[in-house]
Protein backbone atom coordinates (compact mmCIF):
# COMPACT_ATOMS: atom_id res chain seq x y z
CA UNK A 1 0.00 0.00 0.00
CA UNK A 2 0.79 3.47 -0.45
CA UNK A 3 1.01 6.48 1.70
CA UNK A 4 1.51 10.14 1.20
CA UNK A 5 2.77 12.38 3.83
CA UNK A 6 2.88 16.25 4.16
CA UNK A 7 4.24 18.39 7.16
CA UNK A 8 3.35 21.38 7.66
CA UNK A 9 5.35 23.22 11.05
CA UNK A 10 8.63 23.51 12.73
CA UNK A 11 11.70 21.83 12.90
CA UNK A 12 10.14 19.62 15.51
CA UNK A 13 7.23 18.47 13.10
CA UNK A 14 9.76 17.72 10.33
CA UNK A 15 11.60 15.38 13.05
CA UNK A 16 8.64 13.75 13.99
CA UNK A 17 7.43 13.32 10.10
CA UNK A 18 11.16 11.39 9.51
CA UNK A 19 9.95 8.93 12.36
CA UNK A 20 6.57 9.03 10.91
CA UNK A 21 8.15 7.38 7.66
CA UNK A 22 10.36 5.20 9.12
CA UNK A 23 7.08 3.49 11.39
CA UNK A 24 5.31 3.21 7.56
CA UNK A 25 8.00 1.62 5.85
CA UNK A 26 8.78 -0.52 8.58
CA UNK A 27 5.27 -2.02 8.90
CA UNK A 28 5.56 -2.27 4.33
CA UNK A 29 4.13 0.57 3.16
CA UNK A 30 5.49 2.62 0.47
CA UNK A 31 5.83 6.28 0.39
CA UNK A 32 4.31 8.33 -2.86
CA UNK A 33 4.66 12.12 -4.05
CA UNK A 34 1.46 11.96 -5.33
CA UNK A 35 -1.45 12.43 -2.77
CA UNK A 36 -4.28 11.18 -4.99
CA UNK A 37 -2.36 7.71 -5.43
CA UNK A 38 -2.20 7.28 -1.78
CA UNK A 39 -3.90 4.45 -0.18
CA UNK A 40 -2.91 6.09 3.16
CA UNK A 41 -2.86 10.16 3.87
CA UNK A 42 -0.87 11.76 7.10
CA UNK A 43 -1.05 15.32 7.22
CA UNK A 44 1.49 16.12 10.37
CA UNK A 45 0.11 19.46 11.23
CA UNK A 46 1.14 22.66 13.52
CA UNK A 47 -0.86 24.91 15.75
CA UNK A 48 1.23 27.53 16.40
CA UNK A 49 -0.65 30.05 13.97
CA UNK A 50 -4.33 29.70 13.06
CA UNK A 51 -3.31 29.93 9.41
CA UNK A 52 -1.15 26.85 9.52
CA UNK A 53 -3.89 25.48 11.21
CA UNK A 54 -6.50 26.45 8.71
CA UNK A 55 -4.00 25.27 5.36
CA UNK A 56 -3.51 21.83 6.97
CA UNK A 57 -7.31 21.24 7.49
CA UNK A 58 -7.94 22.59 4.01
CA UNK A 59 -5.44 19.79 2.67
CA UNK A 60 -6.72 16.95 4.60
CA UNK A 61 -10.59 18.10 3.82
CA UNK A 62 -9.13 17.89 -0.45
CA UNK A 63 -7.84 14.39 0.42
CA UNK A 64 -11.17 12.60 1.73
CA UNK A 65 -12.99 14.83 -1.00
CA UNK A 66 -10.62 13.61 -4.01
CA UNK A 67 -10.56 9.82 -2.24
CA UNK A 68 -13.10 8.94 -0.27
CA UNK A 69 -11.55 5.63 0.13
CA UNK A 70 -8.29 6.83 1.20
CA UNK A 71 -7.54 6.34 5.10
CA UNK A 72 -7.00 9.92 6.04
CA UNK A 73 -4.52 10.37 9.18
CA UNK A 74 -4.43 13.49 11.42
CA UNK A 75 -1.17 13.58 13.07
CA UNK A 76 0.47 16.58 15.00
CA UNK A 77 -0.24 19.23 17.40
CA UNK A 78 -3.67 20.05 15.72
CA UNK A 79 -4.44 16.82 16.10
CA UNK A 80 -3.77 16.89 19.74
CA UNK A 81 -5.63 20.18 19.94
CA UNK A 82 -9.12 19.62 17.78
CA UNK A 83 -8.91 15.84 15.97
CA UNK A 84 -11.88 14.71 17.55
CA UNK A 85 -14.29 17.22 16.13
CA UNK A 86 -12.99 16.18 12.65
CA UNK A 87 -13.13 12.44 13.21
CA UNK A 88 -16.74 13.75 14.40
CA UNK A 89 -17.23 15.29 11.05
CA UNK A 90 -15.70 12.14 9.03
CA UNK A 91 -12.96 14.24 7.84
CA UNK A 92 -10.11 12.06 9.34
CA UNK A 93 -10.28 8.44 10.22
CA UNK A 94 -7.68 8.32 13.11
CA UNK A 95 -6.11 10.86 15.02
CA UNK A 96 -2.16 10.52 16.29
CA UNK A 97 -1.42 13.01 18.83
CA UNK A 98 2.96 14.47 19.07
CA UNK A 99 3.33 11.34 21.75
CA UNK A 100 2.68 8.25 19.29
CA UNK A 101 3.71 9.99 15.99
CA UNK A 102 6.81 7.38 16.39
CA UNK A 103 4.53 4.19 15.95
CA UNK A 104 2.41 5.82 13.14
CA UNK A 105 2.82 2.82 11.10
CA UNK A 106 1.68 0.34 13.37
CA UNK A 107 -1.26 2.49 14.43
CA UNK A 108 -2.26 2.34 10.73
CA UNK A 109 -2.07 -0.85 10.35
CA UNK A 110 -3.99 -2.31 13.19
CA UNK A 111 -6.74 0.08 11.73
CA UNK A 112 -6.24 -0.69 8.81
CA UNK A 113 -6.79 -4.89 9.19
CA UNK A 114 -10.05 -3.81 11.51
CA UNK A 115 -11.76 -0.46 10.22
CA UNK A 116 -13.40 -0.76 13.66
CA UNK A 117 -10.54 -2.36 15.90
CA UNK A 118 -9.51 0.25 19.16
CA UNK A 119 -9.91 3.89 19.88
CA UNK A 120 -9.56 6.27 16.93
CA UNK A 121 -7.91 9.20 19.29
CA UNK A 122 -3.95 8.32 20.04
CA UNK A 123 -3.83 11.35 21.84
CA UNK A 124 -1.93 9.87 25.16
CA UNK A 125 0.26 12.40 27.22
CA UNK A 126 0.95 9.87 29.67
CA UNK A 127 4.70 10.17 29.82
CA UNK A 128 5.27 5.78 29.83
CA UNK A 129 3.24 6.30 27.02
CA UNK A 130 6.22 8.13 24.93
CA UNK A 131 7.34 6.45 22.21
CA UNK A 132 11.89 6.48 21.69
CA UNK A 133 12.84 8.90 19.60
CA UNK A 134 16.62 8.41 18.99
CA UNK A 135 16.41 5.56 16.98
CA UNK A 136 19.09 3.64 15.00
CA UNK A 137 16.88 4.05 11.60
CA UNK A 138 16.80 7.60 11.70
CA UNK A 139 20.67 7.91 11.99
CA UNK A 140 20.76 5.65 9.02
CA UNK A 141 18.35 7.63 6.97
CA UNK A 142 19.34 8.80 3.80
CA UNK A 143 19.07 12.60 3.37
CA UNK A 144 19.91 15.44 0.57
CA UNK A 145 21.71 17.75 3.46
CA UNK A 146 23.65 14.69 4.77
CA UNK A 147 26.19 16.85 6.39
CA UNK A 148 23.21 18.33 8.78
CA UNK A 149 21.34 16.47 11.00
CA UNK A 150 18.79 18.05 14.01
CA UNK A 151 18.86 16.04 17.08
CA UNK A 152 15.41 16.50 19.15
CA UNK A 153 16.73 16.67 22.91
CA UNK A 154 13.57 17.65 24.76
CA UNK A 155 9.46 17.59 24.01
CA UNK A 156 7.42 19.70 25.06
CA UNK A 157 7.44 22.46 27.49
CA UNK A 158 5.45 23.81 30.49
CA UNK A 159 6.43 27.57 30.78
CA UNK A 160 3.17 28.56 29.81
CA UNK A 161 3.97 31.53 27.67
CA UNK A 162 0.61 33.49 27.99
CA UNK A 163 0.21 33.19 23.45
CA UNK A 164 1.47 30.00 23.30
CA UNK A 165 -0.30 27.12 22.21
CA UNK A 166 2.63 24.62 22.39
CA UNK A 167 2.09 23.53 26.60
CA UNK A 168 -1.13 22.66 25.30
CA UNK A 169 -0.49 20.46 22.57
CA UNK A 170 3.16 18.75 23.21
CA UNK A 171 2.39 17.81 26.82
CA UNK A 172 5.04 18.39 29.22
CA UNK A 173 9.23 18.84 29.19
CA UNK A 174 10.48 15.49 28.58
CA UNK A 175 14.25 15.62 28.48
CA UNK A 176 16.03 12.40 26.15
CA UNK A 177 18.87 10.45 28.02
CA UNK A 178 22.09 11.77 27.60
CA UNK A 179 23.78 9.41 26.82
CA UNK A 180 21.54 8.20 24.17
CA UNK A 181 21.79 11.68 22.57
CA UNK A 182 25.40 12.23 22.78
CA UNK A 183 25.53 8.00 21.18
CA UNK A 184 23.41 8.87 18.30
CA UNK A 185 25.65 12.27 17.58
CA UNK A 186 28.41 10.16 18.03
CA UNK A 187 26.53 7.49 15.25
CA UNK A 188 26.03 10.42 13.20
CA UNK A 189 29.22 12.00 12.72
CA UNK A 190 31.27 8.78 12.51
CA UNK A 191 28.74 8.52 9.07
CA UNK A 192 30.29 11.69 7.93
CA UNK A 193 27.64 14.31 9.63
CA UNK A 194 29.53 17.69 10.39
CA UNK A 195 27.07 19.78 11.84
CA UNK A 196 24.13 18.87 14.30
CA UNK A 197 21.43 21.11 15.75
CA UNK A 198 19.93 20.31 19.13
CA UNK A 199 16.60 20.40 19.05
CA UNK A 200 13.54 21.65 21.78
CA UNK A 201 11.00 24.62 22.91
CA UNK A 202 13.39 25.39 25.47
CA UNK A 203 16.80 23.54 25.71
CA UNK A 204 17.92 25.42 28.70
CA UNK A 205 15.80 23.47 30.66
CA UNK A 206 17.18 20.00 29.58
CA UNK A 207 17.39 17.64 32.90
CA UNK A 208 15.13 19.55 34.60
CA UNK A 209 12.27 16.79 34.90
CA UNK A 210 14.14 13.97 35.43
CA UNK A 211 17.79 14.96 36.87
CA UNK A 212 19.63 14.52 33.82
CA UNK A 213 22.95 16.50 33.76
CA UNK A 214 21.94 20.14 32.81
CA UNK A 215 22.46 21.71 29.80
CA UNK A 216 25.55 23.13 29.45
CA UNK A 217 27.08 20.19 30.44
CA UNK A 218 25.39 17.73 27.57
CA UNK A 219 26.19 20.49 24.98
CA UNK A 220 29.87 20.31 26.55
CA UNK A 221 30.19 16.59 25.81
CA UNK A 222 28.72 17.16 22.94
CA UNK A 223 31.18 19.18 21.53
CA UNK A 224 34.39 16.80 22.29
CA UNK A 225 32.56 14.51 20.03
CA UNK A 226 34.89 13.74 17.22
CA UNK A 227 34.72 14.64 13.21
CA UNK A 228 31.56 17.42 14.78
CA UNK A 229 32.54 20.60 12.83
CA UNK A 230 29.76 22.89 14.01
CA UNK A 231 27.24 22.54 16.63
CA UNK A 232 24.08 24.93 17.34
CA UNK A 233 21.08 24.92 19.55
CA UNK A 234 17.46 25.71 19.25
CA UNK A 235 15.51 27.38 21.15
CA UNK A 236 16.78 29.03 24.06
CA UNK A 237 14.89 30.78 26.74
CA UNK A 238 16.43 33.61 28.28
CA UNK A 239 14.79 32.83 31.74
CA UNK A 240 17.13 29.39 32.09
CA UNK A 241 20.35 30.96 29.61
CA UNK A 242 22.93 30.30 32.80
CA UNK A 243 26.36 31.72 32.63
CA UNK A 244 28.39 27.90 32.62
CA UNK A 245 26.27 27.98 28.96
CA UNK A 246 28.38 31.24 28.47
CA UNK A 247 31.84 29.85 29.18
CA UNK A 248 30.68 26.10 27.14
CA UNK A 249 30.05 28.56 24.13
CA UNK A 250 33.32 29.87 25.12
CA UNK A 251 35.60 27.21 25.36
CA UNK A 252 34.62 25.40 22.74
CA UNK A 253 35.24 26.96 19.38
CA UNK A 254 33.27 24.46 17.72
CA UNK A 255 29.86 25.72 19.31
CA UNK A 256 28.31 28.09 16.85
CA UNK A 257 28.23 31.74 17.57
CA UNK A 258 25.13 32.15 16.29
CA UNK A 259 22.89 32.45 19.28
CA UNK A 260 19.20 32.71 19.09
CA UNK A 261 17.58 34.30 22.20
CA UNK A 262 13.87 35.34 21.64
CA UNK A 263 13.47 38.60 24.00
CA UNK A 264 9.75 39.09 22.65
CA UNK A 265 9.26 42.42 23.76
CA UNK A 266 11.18 45.04 25.39
CA UNK A 267 8.57 46.40 27.63
CA UNK A 268 9.23 44.80 31.34
CA UNK A 269 5.16 45.02 32.34
CA UNK A 270 4.70 43.33 28.58
CA UNK A 271 6.90 40.07 29.26
CA UNK A 272 5.20 40.02 32.40
CA UNK A 273 1.59 39.57 30.89
CA UNK A 274 3.35 36.88 28.20
CA UNK A 275 4.77 35.27 31.53
CA UNK A 276 8.16 35.06 30.17
CA UNK A 277 9.50 35.14 34.08
CA UNK A 278 12.81 37.16 32.66
CA UNK A 279 13.10 41.28 32.54
CA UNK A 280 14.68 43.54 29.87
CA UNK A 281 17.76 44.02 32.46
CA UNK A 282 18.27 40.34 33.02
CA UNK A 283 18.27 39.70 29.18
CA UNK A 284 21.09 42.67 28.72
CA UNK A 285 22.73 40.75 31.07
CA UNK A 286 22.98 37.42 29.08
CA UNK A 287 23.80 40.22 26.27
CA UNK A 288 26.34 41.87 27.71
CA UNK A 289 27.89 38.69 29.17
CA UNK A 290 27.73 37.03 25.89
CA UNK A 291 29.51 39.86 23.82
CA UNK A 292 32.32 39.98 26.44
CA UNK A 293 32.79 35.95 26.46
CA UNK A 294 32.67 35.64 22.69
CA UNK A 295 33.89 39.05 21.43
CA UNK A 296 32.67 40.68 17.92
CA UNK A 297 31.88 36.46 16.41
CA UNK A 298 29.20 36.58 18.60
CA UNK A 299 25.62 37.30 16.70
CA UNK A 300 22.37 36.80 17.98
CA UNK A 301 19.08 36.67 16.75
CA UNK A 302 15.80 36.99 18.46
CA UNK A 303 11.67 37.13 17.94
CA UNK A 304 9.83 39.65 18.34
CA UNK A 305 6.01 40.46 18.82
CA UNK A 306 4.05 43.87 18.60
CA UNK A 307 0.54 44.21 19.42
CA UNK A 308 -0.05 42.06 22.37
CA UNK A 309 -2.36 42.92 24.32
CA UNK A 310 -1.85 45.87 26.34
CA UNK A 311 1.12 46.62 24.72
CA UNK A 312 1.11 50.91 25.16
CA UNK A 313 3.32 53.18 22.64
CA UNK A 314 5.59 53.52 25.69
CA UNK A 315 6.10 49.71 25.77
CA UNK A 316 6.31 49.45 21.74
CA UNK A 317 9.31 52.18 21.69
CA UNK A 318 10.49 49.92 24.59
CA UNK A 319 11.10 47.13 22.20
CA UNK A 320 12.75 49.33 19.96
CA UNK A 321 15.23 50.60 22.45
CA UNK A 322 16.04 46.77 23.06
CA UNK A 323 16.80 46.84 19.27
CA UNK A 324 18.85 49.39 19.42
CA UNK A 325 20.78 48.55 22.41
CA UNK A 326 21.21 44.64 21.62
CA UNK A 327 21.55 45.14 18.02
CA UNK A 328 20.32 41.77 16.24
CA UNK A 329 21.77 40.01 13.84
CA UNK A 330 18.07 39.14 12.60
CA UNK A 331 14.71 39.59 14.31
CA UNK A 332 11.97 37.34 13.63
CA UNK A 333 9.11 39.85 13.92
CA UNK A 334 5.02 39.14 14.65
CA UNK A 335 2.41 41.45 14.86
CA UNK A 336 0.18 39.21 18.10
CA UNK A 337 -3.13 37.51 16.71
CA UNK A 338 -4.86 35.78 19.57
CA UNK A 339 -4.46 31.97 19.88
CA UNK A 340 -7.73 30.00 21.13
CA UNK A 341 -7.02 28.11 24.03
CA UNK A 342 -4.20 29.96 25.20
CA UNK A 343 -4.58 31.85 28.39
CA UNK A 344 -3.21 35.42 26.66
CA UNK A 345 -6.64 34.55 24.01
CA UNK A 346 -9.10 36.37 27.05
CA UNK A 347 -7.39 39.13 27.40
CA UNK A 348 -8.95 42.14 25.83
CA UNK A 349 -7.07 42.12 22.43
CA UNK A 350 -6.61 46.03 22.70
CA UNK A 351 -4.03 47.30 19.78
CA UNK A 352 -6.03 47.72 16.90
CA UNK A 353 -4.94 45.68 13.82
CA UNK A 354 -3.80 48.98 12.09
CA UNK A 355 -1.46 50.05 14.73
CA UNK A 356 0.12 46.28 14.93
CA UNK A 357 0.69 46.83 11.57
CA UNK A 358 2.50 50.16 11.72
CA UNK A 359 4.08 49.09 14.77
CA UNK A 360 5.82 46.01 12.47
CA UNK A 361 6.57 48.15 9.81
CA UNK A 362 8.61 50.50 11.99
CA UNK A 363 10.32 47.08 13.84
CA UNK A 364 11.19 45.72 10.56
CA UNK A 365 12.72 48.72 8.92
CA UNK A 366 14.77 49.63 12.16
CA UNK A 367 15.76 46.34 12.39
CA UNK A 368 16.72 45.86 8.48
CA UNK A 369 18.80 49.46 9.17
CA UNK A 370 20.87 47.95 12.42
CA UNK A 371 21.51 44.57 10.01
CA UNK A 372 22.76 46.37 6.91
CA UNK A 373 25.02 48.31 9.31
CA UNK A 374 26.63 45.59 11.35
CA UNK A 375 26.97 43.12 8.21
CA UNK A 376 28.90 46.18 6.18
CA UNK A 377 31.23 46.30 8.85
CA UNK A 378 32.70 42.61 8.34
CA UNK A 379 33.56 44.00 4.54
CA UNK A 380 36.77 42.89 4.78
CA UNK A 381 36.89 39.98 7.25
CA UNK A 382 37.43 36.19 6.50
CA UNK A 383 34.60 33.65 7.23
CA UNK A 384 34.40 30.34 7.67
CA UNK A 385 31.29 29.36 5.34
CA UNK A 386 29.30 25.80 5.48
CA UNK A 387 28.29 25.77 1.91
CA UNK A 388 24.35 24.19 1.99
CA UNK A 389 23.15 24.43 -1.75
CA UNK A 390 23.58 26.25 -4.77
CA UNK A 391 22.21 29.72 -4.72
CA UNK A 392 18.76 29.75 -6.27
CA UNK A 393 19.40 33.50 -7.56
CA UNK A 394 22.67 32.41 -9.13
CA UNK A 395 23.22 28.92 -10.26
CA UNK A 396 27.05 29.69 -10.45
CA UNK A 397 27.13 31.26 -6.73
CA UNK A 398 26.53 28.84 -3.48
CA UNK A 399 24.80 29.61 -0.51
CA UNK A 400 25.99 28.91 3.21
CA UNK A 401 26.05 29.69 6.74
CA UNK A 402 29.48 31.35 8.39
CA UNK A 403 30.19 30.01 12.25
CA UNK A 404 28.03 32.81 13.80
CA UNK A 405 24.93 31.81 11.53
CA UNK A 406 25.50 34.76 8.95
CA UNK A 407 23.75 33.77 5.85
CA UNK A 408 26.52 34.42 3.22
CA UNK A 409 26.81 33.70 -0.76
CA UNK A 410 30.16 32.53 -1.95
CA UNK A 411 31.75 32.60 -5.59
CA UNK A 412 33.86 29.59 -6.25
CA UNK A 413 34.20 26.37 -7.84
CA UNK A 414 32.12 24.00 -7.59
CA UNK A 415 30.99 22.91 -3.94
CA UNK A 416 29.34 19.84 -2.70
CA UNK A 417 26.84 20.83 0.24
CA UNK A 418 28.90 20.42 3.27
CA UNK A 419 32.37 21.48 1.43
CA UNK A 420 34.03 24.16 4.26
CA UNK A 421 34.98 27.50 2.03
CA UNK A 422 36.77 30.25 3.89
CA UNK A 423 35.56 33.38 2.41
CA UNK A 424 37.06 37.24 2.34
CA UNK A 425 33.79 39.26 2.48
CA UNK A 426 34.12 41.90 -0.91
CA UNK A 427 30.19 42.94 -0.51
CA UNK A 428 26.24 43.06 1.46
CA UNK A 429 23.43 42.04 -0.02
CA UNK A 430 19.55 42.41 1.52
CA UNK A 431 20.75 39.96 4.89
CA UNK A 432 23.51 38.24 3.30
CA UNK A 433 27.40 38.62 3.07
CA UNK A 434 28.85 38.06 -0.18
CA UNK A 435 32.69 36.58 -0.89
CA UNK A 436 34.91 34.93 -2.97
CA UNK A 437 36.29 31.64 -1.69
CA UNK A 438 40.54 31.23 -1.10
CA UNK A 439 42.45 28.45 0.03
CA UNK A 440 40.92 27.08 4.10
CA UNK A 441 43.40 27.74 6.62
CA UNK A 442 43.98 24.77 8.70
S1 LIG B 1 8.94 28.53 26.11
FE1 LIG B 1 7.05 29.69 25.88
S2 LIG B 1 7.03 30.24 23.69
FE2 LIG B 1 8.50 28.55 23.92
S3 LIG B 1 7.29 26.69 23.52
FE3 LIG B 1 7.28 27.01 25.74
S4 LIG B 1 5.41 28.18 26.11
FE4 LIG B 1 5.84 28.33 23.92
Amino acid sequence: MKYFLETFGCQMNKNDSELMELSMEAEGFNRTSVRDEADVVIVNTCSVREAAESKAFTHIREARGRRRKAFIVIAGCMAQRTAETHIKNGIADIAVGPYETPVVGRIVKQHLLNRKAGPMLHLTQERDQFAPRLTDGLVAMRKEDSWHRFVTITHGCENYCTYCIVPHVRGKLISFSSSEILDHIRKLADQGVLAVTLLGQNVNQYGQDNGEIPFHRLLEQAAQIQGLKRLSFLTSHPKDFNPELVRVIRDNPVISRGIHLPLQSGSDAILKKMNRKYTIAHYMQIIDSLKKELGSDCSITTDLIVGFPGETEEDYQATLDAVRNVGFNEAFTYAYSPREGTAACSFPDSVPDEVKSERLAGLVSLQREFVISRLREMIGSRQRVIIERRSSRNQNDFFGKTHNDISAIVRGNDMLPGTIADIIVTDVKGAALFGNAVTPDK
